[in-house]
């Protein structure tokens, strides 16, 4: 391979356009640096690694549990009132209800535990073992449904 005399003093002119070139590369790989997910600060090592340091992984990995844990507990309310909403419009013996009176007293239509396509193309939903149909105005057809 041919060396090119005058490379090395170019790199070490801090006027020379390679060297302006190594320091801007340089501030590139400072600025591309990967960041902890945890904390945001520098990774140091593996060019694989996502964490500063094993605290900030463990609290990582705690924190994105402890958010689903709280997802999860949300829904299973939601689930619970809408359950406990629907078993008291059966009590009454009644099976409609207006659904906009319905979700002022916090009926999450969105929270069910399965639907079918019935026959007639309506969908019925169920929340557990008690089913209904839902339209814009209404839900109705609410009913018990015999064990799953
Ligand atoms: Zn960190």
């Amino acid at each position: 391979m041919k060396r090119n005399p005058d490379h090395g003093e170019r790199l070490a002119n801090p006027d020379s356009k390679a060297h302006i070139r190594g320091v801007m590369a340089y501030l590139r790989r400072e600025e591309e640096a990967p960041r902890c997910l945890h904390c945001g600060g520098e990774v140091y090592g593996r060019t694989d690694k996502v964490f500063c340091s094993q605290a900030c992984k463990d609290r990582y990995h705690y924190l994105q549990k402890a958010e689903s844990d709280r997802y999860r507990r949300r829904v299973l309310m939601n689930l619970q009132y809408n359950y406990s909403l629907l078993d008291a419009i059966l009590a009454r013996g009644e099976d409609s209800r207006v659904r906009e009176d319905l979700e002022e007293l916090g009926f999450k239509p969105a929270c069910i535990t399965g639907f079918r396509k019935r026959r007639d193309g309506h969908i019925e939903y169920r929340c557990f073992d008690i089913s209904y149909s839902l339209s814009d105005a209404r839900i109705y057809r609410i009913c018990r449904i015999s064990a799953v």
